[in-house]
């Protein structure tokens, strides 16, 4: 195996649930049962956009699904989910974390600022949290969730759970929500893209 951490895991089993069952911010009661514990897979597959791996979904098709973009980058918003928005923030050229050109790299922080404070201007949104995973595609990519005013179960990283679970928004009002984030980043640079830019 790897690593010490690596090598002390009991692959194949079910590790206790008990640790997050009656937590603030955990959305399951009852009997919970954890997954067994899978073996490491290493080296890792590809991620989409890597040798090997599918293509890079934003590469093939730039704007599909973007509702904004200027000149280096786009935010998309996929389908309607239990969450008034969730976007994601993409330069429009290939790059990783790690080779993110410095000139781009120096507009990734007013990039969050100013979507954060977009989806924060739909009507009920008391927060937006944002998150880099970059589990699935190499392709730059950083989420972002609005957190309805005043549901405290939702604060915190369940948060992505909670939006596979609440009841779906319906899609005008998704479309409505896109507008409103769209229009706001577009009072700096860049337009309002697909569902975004109808009126
Ligand atoms: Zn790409």
């Amino acid at each position: 195996m790897t690593s010490p951490f690596h090598s002390r895991l009991p692959y194949g089993e079910r590790v206790p649930a008990d640790p997050l069952l009656g937590r603030p911010f955990f959305p399951f009661d009852g009997d919970v049962q954890v997954v067994p514990l899978a073996e490491p897979v290493i080296p890792e597959p590809p991620r989409a956009g890597e040798p090997g791996g599918q293509d890079c979904p934003t590469c093939v098709a730039p704007e599909q699904q973007a509702i904004w973009g200027d000149e280096q980058w786009l935010l998309k918003a996929f389908e309607p989910t239990g969450l008034p928005i969730v976007t994601l923030l993409v330069p429009r050229e290939h790059y990783r974390l790690d080779n993110l050109p410095p000139a781009l790299t120096a507009t990734l922080g007013p990039m969050i600022q100013r979507v954060a404070g977009a989806v924060r201007e739909i009507e009920g949104v008391g927060r937006t949290h944002f998150n880099r995973w970059g589990d699935g595609s190499e392709h730059f990519h950083v989420w972002f969730l609005a957190r309805p005013l005043g549901m405290m179960q939702l604060r915190g990283a369940m948060i992505a759970a909670w939006d596979d679970l609440l009841p779906r928004i319906p899609t005008e009002e998704f479309a409505a929500n896109a507008r409103t984030v769209a229009r706001s980043l577009a009072t700096i640079s860049g337009e309002p893209l697909g569902i975004a830019s109808a009126s």
